[in-house]
């Protein structure tokens, strides 16, 4: 038995060993767990321990504070705090690698990692929150939690990965995501993106008691059915709809639509007053 409580790289990220079970924890909660580059790197070599210590069977991938993720951080998308990733934006070429390194290839290795992972998630879960929560094989919702991913109308064409048909069906992801629509816990728990609901402040212990259930079985045997089950999913042709959505999602980050609303955003305080001045009609669409 092992029990440890380790930060990861820079610090964006908590990394716990306690018994069979690992739990990674995003740790910027002023930021409301938005993702820059530092917390998908810190996150990516959290899953690098839990991946090589045979001790750990399974992992909880959680955040601190009131809040799971807003997503990635826009911050740096839009260069107020850039670093070297963030920088290739500038240009289409930039932006593909960008994205394809930090956001799709960071994401499905966690949805390919061999171990069991559980998603515990409280209040928000927007966009590439969801689609990191999505990566996980069971999510454990607290009652506060809100699912959204309302980017559309900010022109994106959803997140680099489309969890939502595969999380939700086709027609009740064409209404969350063309709607933008918020959807609660229990509304995320009847349509099948979460698999328990539970009080705010049992979320944790929750999340343990799932964990602790899959600790019983054989890591070999859990490993196999995951990738089973994955496999099966995969024959539907998840990977290669997942691949077509990434390079229309960048086809549409490059139109003129979406590269006006970043000229708009200079001297703005926000992206968010851009369209909410768009939205009354103040400013060109
Ligand atoms: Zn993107």
């Amino acid at each position: 038995m092992t029990d440890t409580d380790t930060t990861i790289g820079s610090g964006a990220v908590r990394y716990v060993v306690d018994g069979a079970v690992a739990t990674i924890t995003m740790n910027r909660p002023d930021a409301a767990n938005a993702q820059n580059t530092a917390l998908i790197d810190d996150l990516d070599a959290a899953f690098d321990a839990a991946e090589a210590d045979d001790d750990v069977r399974v992992v909880i991938l959680a955040g601190a504070g009131k809040h799971f993720s807003a997503g990635h951080d826009l911050k740096a998308i839009v260069g107020d705090e850039g670093d070297e990733w963030t920088a290739m934006r500038e240009t289409p070429e930039g932006k593909l690698r960008h994205e394809r390194v930090m956001y799709f290839d960071r994401c499905v290795r966690i949805h390919d990692f061999p171990k069991p992972t559980i998603a515990a998630v409280q209040g928000s879960a927007i966009a590439a929150g969801l689609m990191l929560a999505a990566m996980c094989d069971l999510i454990v919702a607290a009652d506060d939690a809100v699912f959204a991913n309302p980017v559309l109308r900010m022109t994106g064409a959803g997140v680099e990965i489309l969890v939502e048909p595969w999380e939700l069906g086709a027609r009740k992801a064409k209404e969350f995501l063309l709607c933008a629509e918020n959807w609660d816990a229990p509304t995320a728990e009847r349509l099948g993106l979460v698999n328990q609901v539970v009080p705010r402040e049992q979320l944790a212990e929750a999340a343990r008691a799932m964990a602790d259930k899959i600790a019983l079985v054989p890591p070999v045997t859990a490993q196999v059915v995951k990738r089973s089950i994955n496999h099966m999913v995969e024959l539907q042709g998840q990977k290669q709809s997942w691949e077509y959505h990434f390079m229309a999602h960048h086809w549409t980050h490059n139109t003129a639509t979406a590269l006006g609303a970043l000229e708009e955003r200079k001297g703005r305080s926000s992206m968010a007053e851009v369209f909410a001045d768009r939205d009354r009609g103040d400013a060109p669409s």
